[in-house]
C-alpha cells in the first residue's frame, strides 16, 4: 500500500520501519531532518511537508507527541489550513499518538465531514515493541474502518483491538498508562526500600519478579541501572518513553477523571511524581528515571 508516515520519534521510526519491511511503499515526514534521512536509507521515500507526504496516500499514519500537535496537524493552526483541508483523495487516517479523547473526537468529526475515516489507535508496547514489531493497538473508529486498518496495523504490532468509537481507543489507553505510571513508581519506591536496607537491586527484582509483586514494569522495564539488560534504566535512562510524555498520559488521566467524576488516588499521586520528576530536569529521560526520585541523598 501506499502510505504516509507523519512523526518519526523514538515510537514513529521503528514503525515506518516495519511498515517498509512489510513491502508497503511509505513516504515520510518528520520536522527533525536526521530521523527522514535514516527512514530514507531503510527504503522509505522522504517528503518535504506533511501534505506532501499524503498526496497519492492510501493510508496516512500520524505518531505525534500530544494533542495539540494533532490537532495543529490535521485542522490547521493559526488560521492556517490544516492536512484534512489539502486532501485530494480520501485515505484513511490512523492516529497513534496518545492525546485525549476529545481532541480525538474533534479531529474524526472533521474528518469525517469530508467524509474521510479517522482512527485513533494508540500503541502500548514502548520501543521495545515498536521495533519488534509486537505492538498493541488500541483502536477507536467505525468497525468498517478498523477492519480496513487491521492488516496496515499487522505490520507493526500483534494485539489490534478495536475498543469502541472514536475516543474508546484513547479511554483504553489513558487507563492502561495511569496504571503503568502507578506500576513504575511503585516498583521504583520497592527497590529503593530494598537496597537501602541492603538488598542486591538485581536479587530483589528476581524475587518480586516470582512473587505476588511481579508486574511489567518490573519484568520488562526494570528502573535500576545495570539490573536488566537493554533496558533505559542500563543506558542512562536515554530514549524510551520520556518522563514528559507519561506526565502528559497522567494529566490526560487526571482530566478523565475529572470529567466523569471519578476518583483517582493512586492516579494523582503518580502524577504529581512524575509532573515534579521533569520539574526537576528529568522530563526527557526515560520514565523509568522516576527511580532517581527515591535515590536523592544517595
Ligand atoms: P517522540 O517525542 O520521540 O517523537 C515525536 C516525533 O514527532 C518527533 O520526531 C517530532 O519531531 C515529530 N513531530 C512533532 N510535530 C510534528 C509535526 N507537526 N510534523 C511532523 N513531525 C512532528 O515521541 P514518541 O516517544 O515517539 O511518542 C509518540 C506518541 O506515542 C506520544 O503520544 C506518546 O505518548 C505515545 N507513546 C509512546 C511510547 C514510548 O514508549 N515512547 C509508547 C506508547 C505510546
Amino acid at each position: 500500500m501506499n502510505i504516509a508516515f507523519i512523526g518519526l520519534g523514538n515510537m514513529g521510526s521503528p514503525m515506518a520501519s516495519n511498515l517498509v519491511k512489510a513491502g508497503h511503499d511509505v513516504t515520510v515526514f518528520d520536522l527533525v531532518e536526521s530521523a527522514m534521512q535514516a527512514l530514507e536509507s531503510e527504503g522509505a521515500k522522504r517528503a518535504e511537508s506533511a501534505e506532501a507526504a499524503a498526496k497519492g496516500a492510501e493510508v496516512i499514519i500520524s505518531m505525534l507527541p500530544a494533542g495539540v500537535h494533532v490537532k495543529s496537524l490535521y485542522l490547521g493552526r493559526d488560521g492556517g489550513p490544516g492536512l484534512l483541508e489539502s486532501l485530494e483523495s480520501k485515505p484513511l487516517i490512523i492516529d497513534a499518538s496518545t492525546i485525549s479523547p476529545e481532541d480525538a473526537r474533534e479531529v474524526a468529526a472533521a474528518a469525517k465531514e469530508r467524509g474521510v475515516t479517522w482512527l485513533d489507535a494508540p500503541v502500548s508496547g514502548g520501543v521495545g515493541g515498536a521495533k519488534a514489531g509486537a505492538l498493541t493497538f488500541i483502536v477507536g473508529g467505525s468497525a468498517e474502518g478498523f477492519e480496513q486498518a487491521r492488516p496496515v496495523l499487522e505490520a507493526m504490532g500483534k494485539n489490534i483491538f478495536h475498543a469502541g468509537e472514536n475516543g474508546a481507543g484513547q479511554v483504553a489507553k489513558i487507563c492502561n498508562n495511569m496504571l503503568l505510571g502507578i506500576l513504575m513508581s511503585g516498583t521504583a519506591e520497592a527497590l529503593a526500600l530494598g537496597v537501602k536496607n541492603g538488598m542486591d537491586p538485581a536479587v530483589l527484582s528476581e524475587i518480586m519478579k516470582q512473587s505476588s509483586g511481579g508486574n511489567w514494569a518490573l519484568n520488562v522495564y526494570n528502573p535500576w541501572p545495570g539490573v536488566m539488560e537493554g533496558s533505559a534504566a542500563s543506558r542512562d535512562y536515554q530514549g524510551g518513553f520520556l518522563t514528559d510524555l507519561m506526565a502528559k498520559d497522567l494529566g490526560l488521566a487526571w482530566e478523565l477523571a475529572l470529567g466523569s467524576k471519578s476518583t483517582v488516588p493512586m492516579g494523582s499521586q503518580a502524577r504529581n511524581l512524575f509532573a515534579l520528576h521533569s520539574a526537576q530536569g528529568s522530563g526527557s529521560l526515560d520514565f523509568s528515571s522516576i527511580q532517581k526520585l527515591y535515590r536523592e541523598g544517595e
